[in-house]
């Protein structure tokens, strides 16, 4: 065992009130792709004509739904996709009494098919999607099995997935809930993001603690405030950690 996993696993174990941040690279071990790496954009321009920001935009869902729903159903939906070992270790923190809160960047439902109870989803989630008319709930299957844009049984709107899109703002109950998760927690465990993606990385401002672990495998604008900086795979690392 190296210093660092040593060190994490001594924070942890004195710890009973640690919040996980994640990003993107939390999902990457699961083989779900960051859409916005440069193959995510590449594949997209190629593929369609527009980068994934253009069309995970409100703006385009509302002019060409038909192009959202297949890049949707193609590019960001993964049903086969199993949690790795930092879910299943978060989840494990959290039986423990140890962990508080998962705050994500995240929309594929994999903290929670981990046995995590508390996950505040900063950009929604596709496990959930409702009519844009009558506000009916549906499940990701409705979308996976209708073709085209989906319509809501009940009135016909367009049932669309409870993420948030590009122009629109995060959820505030949600915002709320992370920034008070984060200013109470005593550990602070950051990972998988080089926390590039605004406003969310802001909220790492809110920690007032001084026990920030980043776990990341290339640098973060954070890294000068970081205490510990552990450059691994991040399943890899609760692996270790927590003899999984
Ligand atoms: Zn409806």
């Amino acid at each position: 065992m190296n210093n660092e996993i040593a060190e994490l696993k001594q924070i942890i174990e004195d710890s009973d009130n640690i919040v996980f941040f994640g990003g993107a690279g939390v999902s990457t071990e699961s083989n779900i792709p960051d859409f916005r790496s440069e193959n995510g954009i590449y594949n997209a321009v190629n593929q369609y004509g527009y980068p994934p920001e253009t069309m995970l935009s409100h703006t385009f869902f509302k002019i060409h739904p038909d192009i959202f729903f297949d890049y949707l159903r193609k590019t960001l939906i993964y049903p086969d996709a199993k949690p790795n070992n930092a879910h299943i270790g978060l989840a494990k923190l959290e039986k423990m009494g140890k962990l508080k809160a998962v705050v994500t960047q995240n929309i594929d439902n994999l903290h929670q098919m981990a046995g995590s109870k508390t996950v505040y989803e900063l950009h929604g989630t596709l496990y959930r999607n409702y009519c844009v008319k009558c506000h009916k709930q549906f499940d990701i299957d409705y979308i996976m099995n209708s073709e085209g844009i989906p319509h809501c049984d009940k009135c016909g709107g367009i049932v669309r997935p409870d993420v948030v899109l590009y122009e629109e703002g995060l959820d505030d109950t949600t915002v709320y809930n992370a920034v008070n998760a984060i200013r109470k927690a005593d550990v602070l465990i950051v990972g998988g993001t080089s926390l590039n993606v605004y406003p969310a990385a802001g909220l790492i401002d809110y920690y007032r603690g001084n026990k920030l672990v980043l776990i990341n495998k290339s640098t973060t604008p954070y890294d000068r405030r970081a205490n510990l900086i552990i450059r691994e795979n991040i399943g890899q690392v609760f692996k270790e950690v927590l003899d999984l």
